[in-house]
């Protein structure tokens, strides 16, 4: 009889401890959004004010449970407030609207510091000498669940949404690359039919860009984006969601792949620009 009660007891402990946090969850997300959280979202992300109210609900509604769900961390004295949680939380989240998948699952912790962050960073030589060197950085995506970011480079990013540069879409598109157990450029896609298009499309428009940066070319993407299929990812989406005219003129079918994975047209989102568009330069997120 006392091992039945021991069993029951052991059952609801569990059963309390993994249904307690979805409960939880579930009350926040019957809970409208906060109005000053919503207009610090209509301030800081210059797109969302143009977005459809259907996308703007489900963007307030994933913010809501990236906020209940991620820890947000001050470095280097920063005290980190609501202004901060909902430019970074906001930005993250779009990458997400219209696919129904899980708040970056594998995150839990986002460290953010005032401006550019020195890591130290280990260098081999052709000689196969290491040596240890700094180096300044505007982000970094890790798959143990922190991401890093540079407060400075996170408010440039949302404020100027025409630039092919933006930190958050940057280092939450290498989060999206890792859910599929790697990070090389191609996050879950599902069906194998996907994989092959996407594999032949962003293939050939990397090494495009391999080509352009080596012979320093204009180019709509930013060439930090040839460094690697990973970071062709990351630059690719950041250049989605920010120049997506551009890319569609110059890049149909990367634009396709990518309009089919995120499940949004940025197009909707921004006037077309004049046709004499200059490509600047830029740089990825390194500084
Ligand atoms: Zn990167």
């Amino acid at each position: 009889m006392s091992a039945l009660i021991l069993i029951a007891v052991l059952g609801a402990a569990l059963g309390f401890a993994f249904g307690f946090p979805k409960w939880r969850l579930k009350r926040v997300l019957r809970q409208p959004i906060d109005p000053h959280w919503q207009a610090l979202l209509a301030r800081n992300i210059p797109i969302y004010s143009r977005m459809s109210g259907d996308l703007q609900h489900q963007l307030d509604k994933l913010v809501q449970q990236f906020l209940f769900q991620k820890k947000f961390v001050g470095c280097d004295g920063l005290e980190v407030d609501d202004q901060m949680r909902l430019t970074i939380a906001g930005q993250a989240c779009l990458l997400l609207l219209n696919r129904h998948t899980r708040v970056y699952p594998a995150l839990h912790t986002i460290l953010v510091y005032p401006s550019a962050f020195m890591v130290p960073r280990k260098q081999v030589d052709e000689a196969g000498v290491v040596t240890e060197a700094r180096q300044d950085l505007l982000g970094e995506s890790w798959g143990d669940g922190r991401v890093v970011l540079s407060w400075d480079h996170v408010q440039r990013g949302a404020h100027d949404w025409t630039d092919g540069q933006n930190v958050v879409l940057h280092e939450f598109a290498h989060q999206l690359d890792s859910e599929s157990g790697s990070n090389n450029g191609a996050p879950y896609l599902g069906s194998e039919t996907s994989y092959r298009s996407w594999s032949e499309v962003l293939s050939r428009d990397f090494a495009n860009l391999r080509v352009d940066a080596m012979y320093r070319q204009q180019s709509v993407m930013d060439h930090y984006g040839a460094t690697s299929p990973a970071e062709f990812f990351a630059v690719a989406t950041e250049t989605f969601f920010e120049k997506p005219w551009q890319m569609a003129e110059r890049h149909g079918e990367l634009y396709s792949e990518l309009f089919k994975y995120y499940r949004v047209d940025p197009r909707a989102w921004q006037p077309q620009p004049e046709p004499e568009v200059q490509y600047g330069q830029g740089y990825g997120h390194w500084q």
